[in-house]
């Protein structure tokens, strides 16, 4: 999802993986099915499980977590049970074909570590559980977890001032003798159950949806509880949106849930959020509608990972993406310029297909799985036309809900609704790496420039934009399909011939950006790979030492670069005393935004990420009032600013940050001279 991670989900599937090679082909009929009595004894931190299932030969065995103690194994004699070396595994003897089974067994939970959430790299929720609450991942392998996703039923009791939620529909909740026991129902497979117990302030509202009343209800710290109306409101006017774009909401119940822990999750019907975060705007108009969207694609259309995971990029772009186009245009535009722009900073050797992509894990499987992932569903909306795109988004959900669906099942269905040839399209940008890099020429059998050759680095295939100016100053946009190296694009119409091109100046397209398009950043520095160091006098003796440790992902380069290395862009960091650092920057074309300007002159300490020929440079300027404890404290903090090209901050502590304006890139083509 947007900010929220899905690491779980990753580690989770790596787990699994190397469990079982699995196939998420399973259908409600013939999936396995549990059933969970839990008991949290919150003094003590502890759940009680009694699981009953059934193992038969097409679920022939399942695995359990061994940090379980179990305390009543009933398996008869159809089944076995191993111990691995973290887990237990039951399955049914050769030669028979099925096998009841119970098991009671307890989970000492972990005390939780609820921390600032600031500096958490780890996706911060694991298991753990207190007298506020727990929460058990389904990751943890905590229930008798199936090859493939199961149909689940759980009854928790719970002490009544507290509540539990899981996934799925609550078909239950009593208040008896200061007990409260609450039952959901997961009629659709599920690979995974995630259970929350907290001390939640609940809201609900219902409303008719297509098909059935839905229930939606916040469950929120007392801090958040003021905003349970407008998160009802906001999931009520997402899902009927959603309703109308993709199909019936496949649940009959929403649930928003704070979370203590710094991440946020997804699962079918609920999702789980920060409760430090709640409040911001762009968790209520990005975060909500992507969680609400991932119950149609990702979790009631599953993703088949062998061939890719699809859903985060479809549903980034019917999220996040499709949200912001239907308020702003510019907006819009600025997000599939960050998708590039961020591809842009992905080195070669991390880059990996959108069919290898799985789940985020870094900064570059996120550029790929969600930014190349929405940027493809934008183009493959420009190739079919948004009414036959939305019509092939219907059926697909019509057609597959509830099974597991790869590129190729979304290729044939939208192939339906379109004369373009489809297979070229996905077979240009799925299993492939890298991007267009286009240029513009002119062909020597037309110099009156009416005909232009333009050109790129494969076969690419997608509908491309150019904006051009006539010998008379006049502008205008054509689109051309492009599916070769070399496209003849004539301009027969207008007669004057064409003086300057700009190639997809609305960034619709996948595609390498020009360098005067890239605006610089400070996480450029931040990831770089082979950043060398420059210091150019200042108090700060240990600057290098502190700038690797505070500050970069990789070690700065010891010695300069290789002679053979010098036709690589370089990053190069250079700290010096801020004066300098000013003089400098005062004779940059890049650095002379007027709000840089004053924020500088006022500054302690300043970056400012610049590119030039050669490659780019980060300028960290120091002033003398800064020693090597302030400097490390700066720098920390600087990383929090990666997307900004320029940050000052001011020893009374007041910060500014800004970007550089996009520059274009211009072909001109009007070397035979303007006629006026
Ligand atoms: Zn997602």
């Amino acid at each position: 999802m947007g900010l929220i991670k899905h690491k779980l989900a990753y580690f989770f599937f790596l787990f699994l993986s190397a469990f079982f090679n699995i196939h998420q082909t399973a259908n409600a009929a013939d999936s396995p099915h549990v059933d969970l009595y839990v008991t949290y004894e919150e003094k003590a931190g502890k759940v009680v499980v009694h699981a009953t299932t059934f193992l038969t030969t097409s679920a022939p065995k399942f695995v359990l977590s061994n940090v379980v103690t179990l305390t009543n194994v009933e398996i008869g004699n159809n089944a076995v049970i191993y111990e691995a070396s973290d887990s237990y595994l039951i399955a049914l003897k050769e030669g028979q074909n099925s096998a009841p089974i119970v098991l009671t067994y307890s989970i000492s939970l972990p005390a939780s570590k609820k921390t600032d959430g600031s500096t958490d790299h780890n996706g911060g929720a694991d298991w753990s559980g207190d007298q506020t609450g727990a929460f058990i991942p389904g990751n943890r392998i905590w229930y008798p977890l199936f090859q493939e996703p199961s149909t689940a039923k759980i009854t928790i009791k719970t002490r009544s001032h507290l509540h539990a939620v899981a996934p799925g529909h609550e078909t239950g909740s009593e208040d008896t003798n200061g007990y409260r026991v609450s039952t959901f129902e997961m009629p659709q497979p599920i690979l995974g159950i995630d259970l929350m117990i907290g001390q939640w302030l609940v809201s609900e509202k219902q409303f008719q949806g297509i098909t059935g009343r839905i229930i939606l209800r916040t469950y929120f710290d007392e801090n958040n509880n003021p905003l349970s109306e407008e998160y009802l409101a906001l999931s009520e006017r997402y899902i009927k949106y959603y309703e109308e774009l993709i199909g019936p909401y496949p649940y009959t119940s929403f649930a928003v849930v704070s979370s203590p822990f710094p991440t946020g999750l997804g699962m079918p019907s609920l999702t789980y959020i920060s409760e430090k975060i709640l409040k911001y705007p762009f968790i209520k108009n990005r975060s909500l509608p992507h969680e609400i969207v991932h119950n149609w694609l990702g979790n009631g259309i599953r993703a088949s990972y062998e061939s890719g995971n699809w859903s985060e990029g479809l549903t980034t772009y019917l999220a996040d993406y499709w949200q912001t186009e239907l308020k702003s245009q510019s907006a819009a535009k600025d997000m599939r310029y960050g998708w590039l722009r961020n591809y842009a900073s992905v080195a070669r050797e991390d880059e990996q297909s959108l069919s290898s992509f799985s789940s985020r894990h870094h900064t570059a499987s996120s550029a790929i799985g969600y930014g190349k992932g929405a940027m493809f569903f934008h183009m493959l909306r420009t190739v079919l036309g948004k009414p036959a795109f939305i019509s092939c988004i219907k059926d697909f959900w019509g057609s597959f809900q509830f099974k597991s669906a790869s590129y190729s099942t979304i290729r044939d269905t939208c192939q339906k609704y379109t004369n373009a040839d489809l297979n070229l399209f996905f077979e240009a940008w799925v299993p492939t790496l890298g991007a267009p890099t286009i240029s513009v020429v002119k062909t020597p059998r037309m110099p009156d420039n009416r005909q232009l050759l333009l050109t790129q680095n494969g076969s690419w295939v997608y509908n491309l934009e150019i904006e051009y100016a006539s010998l008379k100053s006049e502008s205008e946009t054509i689109t051309i399909p492009l599916e070769n190296k070399l496209t003849e694009v004539n301009f027969l119409e207008n007669s004057k011939g064409v003086a300057q091109v700009q190639i997809d100046p609305n960034y619709n397209v996948w595609r390498n950006l020009y360098s005067e398009e890239i605006v610089p950043t400070i996480r450029d520095f931040i990831v770089a790979k082979e950043p060398i160091y420059k210091q150019l006098g200042s108090n700060v003796i240990n600057g290098q030492k502190l700038i690797s440790e505070y500050f970069l992902e990789n070690e700065i380069q010891k010695k300069s670069h290789k002679a053979s290395d010098l036709s690589e862009r370089l990053e190069s960091i250079h700290l010096g005393d801020i004066s300098k650092i000013r003089d400098h920057l005062l004779l940059s074309t890049q650095a002379s935004d007027q709000r840089f300007l004053t924020a500088m002159s006022n500054a302690d300490f300043l970056i400012a990420s610049l590119s030039h020929m050669k490659g780019k440079t980060l300028f960290i300027g120091v002033s003398p009032k800064i020693d090597e404890e302030m400097l490390f404290m700066l720098l920390s903090r600087a990383r929090h600013y990666g997307k900004y090209s320029w940050l000052t901050i001011s020893s009374s502590g007041q910060t500014f940050s800004g970007k550089w304006s996009r520059g274009k890139k211009l072909f001109e083509l009007s070397a035979s001279g303007r006629k006026n």
